[in-house]
């Protein structure tokens, strides 16, 4: 099974993330795709981030540093307005690197934005590990982060959403092809369900069953997603707060996340419920030291995300 890691990376610790773009198109928000003009997105929900993914070749293109990754875990490691991600692909043949970080330029209303120059003083002052990694990237192609609110209405007679058209989401929970794909295995088994000895399908029926369950898990997987993207940027005290809480939980404790890896739910009452989120402010950070606030604001110890 794979794990995977939390870390936070960065040693900065300024402002918070904030939309600056264009005027926003109702229902949307930043996420990813292309290099292009800023999109529409929806103000006051998040930073204007990209992505830049690269395969690598594994291990004779990596340095020292980066052909220590262990290719069967997902490690992730967040600061303020940046994020990296890295993982093996292939079953291990090749390490997917993904850097994601608030573009000053866009935010400016720049059209080159993203550009080489802002992804390596995104990461100028983060721990070895990211540092190790950065120069790996491909540096040709990123995109833009948006999602859209979630629906709950996806059939309008014999037409039904399923997919992105549905449900896109934010990238955190690595979950947007992984619904499409439920979506499809979720309608087969109602329209399977429903089909008569003649051949005949009950559409209607099979349509409002789908209905009846996808919305609701993707709208947690979206909503969720955005709570994710929020507190792996945190700064300041509340960044303390995700820190101290994250430290002191199980690492292999995986309840905030079975909701999400355990079986498809082909009914709303197969759906397992979902975690208590825990509040940040219920967090004591008062007894921490000058050293462990300054260990806090650096470069932290690995937890489990
Ligand atoms: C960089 C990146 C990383 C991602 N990583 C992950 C991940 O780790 N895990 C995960 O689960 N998801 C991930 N996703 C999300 C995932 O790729 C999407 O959620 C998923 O592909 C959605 O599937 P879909 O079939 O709904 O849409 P798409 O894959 O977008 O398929 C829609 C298809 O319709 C075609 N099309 C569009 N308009 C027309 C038209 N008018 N006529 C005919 N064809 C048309 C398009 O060309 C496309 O082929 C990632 C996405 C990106 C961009």
């Amino acid at each position: 099974m794979r794990t995977a890691r939390l870390t936070d990376s960065s040693s900065t610790s300024t402002s918070r993330c904030r939309w600056a773009g264009p005027p926003p198109a109702a229902g949307t928000r930043p996420r990813g795709s292309g290099r292009r003009a800023p999109g529409p997105g929806r103000p006051g929900r998040g930073a204007e981030l990209q992505d830049r993914a690269g395969p690598v070749e594994a291990p004779s293109a990596l340095d020292r540093d980066v052909r220590d990754v262990d290719l069967s875990e997902v490690s992730v490691h967040v600061g303020p307005r940046c994020h990296f991600v890295r993982y093996g692909l292939r079953g291990g043949e090749m390490l997917n690197q993904v850097a994601v970080f608030e573009s000053p330029k866009a935010l400016a209303g720049e059209e080159d934005w993203g550009t080489p120059d802002e992804l390596d003083h995104a990461f100028a002052a983060t721990c070895p590990d990211v540092q190790a990694g950065i120069p790996l990237m491909w540096r040709d192609r990123w995109w833009r982060m948006f999602d859209r609110d979630p629906i709950m209405t996806w059939v309008d007679g014999n037409i039904a959403l399923l997919g992105d058209a549905a449900h896109p989401p934010l990238q955190y929970m690595a979950q947007g092809a992984v619904m499409a794909i439920e979506d499809g295995w979720v309608l087969a088994k109602h329209v399977a369900a429903r089909r008569a000895d003649d051949g005949s399908i009950d559409w209607r029926g099979a349509l409002a069953a789908y209905e009846a369950v996808r919305p609701e898990h993707c709208r947690r997987v979206l909503t969720t997603a955005r709570a994710w993207g929020e507190l792996w940027h945190l700064d300041g005290v509340a960044r303390l707060r995700r820190n101290t809480l994250l430290r002191a939980r199980d690492t292999h404790d995986y309840s905030f996340t079975d909701w999400i890896y355990g079986p498809t739910a082909l009914t709303p009452e197969e759906e397992p419920p979902m975690f208590t989120p825990i509040p940040l402010d219920s967090v004591d950070v008062s007894g921490l030291t000058d050293s462990a606030r300054s260990a806090a604001s650096g470069n932290a110890t690995p937890t489990t995300a």
